[in-house]
Parts: structure tokens; C-alpha cells; sequence
């Protein structure tokens, strides 16, 4: 990876970036990811590279729900996997969630590296090597674990793309997502739709869920029925256009 110097005014985007193109020379990240990646910049762009305050009203939101599910699951990828291994481990730690790899680009040996990846950050037992179940999906994001993703009341898909994540919720799910595009189809589709970059939205709910478990059970609850995901939606896409009116009266000034 190249060095990249600590204070670079962009130095974690810079950084990101090099991770994922890390991961595709791993072979844990698609090529296609790169892409993915490229696109999150530029909403991270007009969002202001910062977790703003509807993307933590959802993250909370998404902590309780992860809290009190019976089965929760978080989902990996291979950008997943080369930007934030610890981070996923630590709030599947937290919040007793199982770690599932699901990919839409699948090959046997990218899973078996991204479960090293894995678990050489700190995982026990990562799901997704023989998938049992299958969604009603014609693309490989379709094979699930049974005791995964499959049966999980709560999951959690980081950078989904929008149709599996559209038969999540159909089977019933509580789906929580992580996207930096307020309008992709993904966002506009999940329970809890958390617009923000992978890597802070994970480590805000991490600390998140290490505090929140403090909390009564009622309390909890409470966070989740008075959740509005249209509220949440709409907020970023508020947020994106302050910032922009912000970065209008520098350019002006
Ligand atoms: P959809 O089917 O939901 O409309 P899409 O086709 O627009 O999805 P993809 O190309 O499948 O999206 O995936 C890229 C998505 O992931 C983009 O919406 C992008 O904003 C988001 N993304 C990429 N990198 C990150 C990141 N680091 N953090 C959060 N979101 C990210």
C-alpha cells in the first residue's frame, strides 16, 4: 500500500482508497469494487466527509434493532472486507451478530480469502462458504447460509445492491444498510437506511452498541418504533444540499 501522509487534508478517503485497491490485489475485492468505491467518494464529497446528524439518527436506530434481534446477521463483501475487517468484527462482537460473506461477484476462492481476511481480524466463525439456501434471485448474492443471512430477523448489508436488498425486506427482514447515495435504490428500499461511509458508520456503531447496551430493554424499543427511515432519507438529502450551499458561499465569498 502506498504511504500515504497523515496530514493530507483528504488522508482517510486517500487511505480508503489504497485499501480497496489492496483488496483487489489480495483478491478479496472485485474489480468492480473499485468502482463502487469511486462512486461512494463522490457522495462522501457532497455529503462533507463527515457522519451528519441523520446518518447518526439511523446508525442508533440500527444499533437498537441489532440489539434486540434473536438472530442478527452482518453481511460482508470484498469492499466491506478490505475497508473495515476490525470494525466488522468488533460490532458483531458487540451486538452477538453472526458475520456472513455473500458476494455478487462469487468465486470459491474469494470467499475463502475474504473468511481469512476475516477472521485474521479478529473473527471466529464467519459464515458463507457453503451456502444451503438460496433468495429468489437470479445473481449470486442469491446463496446464503440457512443459519445466516437466511433465517436472520435482523441484517445488516453494508453496500447491498438494491434488489437482494428488496427480497430482504419481503421475506420480512429488519434491513439495515450502508450507503453513501441517499437515492440509490438500495437506500430508498432498506428499514434503516443509513447514508454514510462504511467505515465511520461502523465505527460510530460500534461505540454506539458498546453504550447502548446498557440500556433498558424498553428503551430500546422505543428507539425503533419512533424510527422514522423517511425522516432519516430525506434528512441526508437535506444535508447534502446545506453543504452545498455552504460550499456555494466559499466559491462566491
Ligand atoms: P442500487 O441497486 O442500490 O441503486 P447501485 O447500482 O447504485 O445500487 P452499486 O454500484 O451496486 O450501486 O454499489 C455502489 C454503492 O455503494 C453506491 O451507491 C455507493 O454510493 C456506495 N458506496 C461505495 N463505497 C462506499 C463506502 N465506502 N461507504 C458507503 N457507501 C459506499
Amino acid at each position: 500500500m502506498t504511504d500515504i501522509p497523515q496530514d493530507h487534508p483528504r488522508y482517510e478517503s486517500l487511505l480508503a482508497r489504497e485499501k480497496v485497491a489492496a483488496g483487489v490485489k489480495m483478491g478479496i475485492t472485485s474489480i468492480q469494487g473499485l468502482i463502487a468505491q469511486g462512486r461512494g467518494e463522490s457522495f462522501d464529497y457532497l455529503i462533507g466527509e463527515r457522519s451528519t446528524e441523520s446518518a447518526l439518527y439511523a446508525e442508533r436506530a440500527a444499533v437498537a434493532a441489532l440489539l434486540l434481534a434473536e438472530n442478527p446477521v452482518i453481511s460482508v463483501n470484498g469492499n466491506v472486507a478490505a475497508l473495515a475487517p476490525e470494525k466488522v468484527v468488533a460490532l458483531a462482537d458487540i451486538t452477538g451478530a453472526k458475520i456472513e460473506v455473500n458476494l455478487f461477484h462469487r468465486t470459491d476462492t474469494r470467499v475463502h480469502l475474504i473468511i481469512e481476511h476475516l477472521k485474521a481480524s479478529g473473527a471466529s466463525e464467519v459464515l458463507g462458504k457453503n451456502p444451503d439456501a438460496s433468495l429468489d434471485l437470479s445473481h449470486d448474492r442469491r446463496l446464503v447460509s440457512s443459519k445466516g443471512i437466511y433465517t436472520a430477523d435482523v441484517v445488516l448489508v453494508p453496500l447491498e445492491d438494491g434488489d437482494r436488498c428488496e427480497k430482504l425486506v419481503k421475506m420480512g427482514k429488519t434491513v439495515i444498510t450502508i450507503d453513501l447515495n441517499p437515492l440509490s435504490r438500495t437506500s430508498r428500499t432498506a428499514t434503516i437506511s443509513i447514508v454514510d461511509n462504511v467505515t465511520r458508520a461502523l465505527g460510530n456503531m460500534a461505540k454506539l452498541a458498546q453504550e447502548m447496551k446498557k440500556e433498558k430493554k424498553e428503551e430500546l424499543v422505543k428507539l425503533i418504533t419512533s424510527y422514522d427511515n423517511k425522516k432519516a432519507i430525506a434528512g441526508a438529502i437535506s444535508e447534502i444540499q446545506e453543504h452545498l450551499k455552504t460550499m456555494i458561499a466559499e466559491v462566491e465569498y
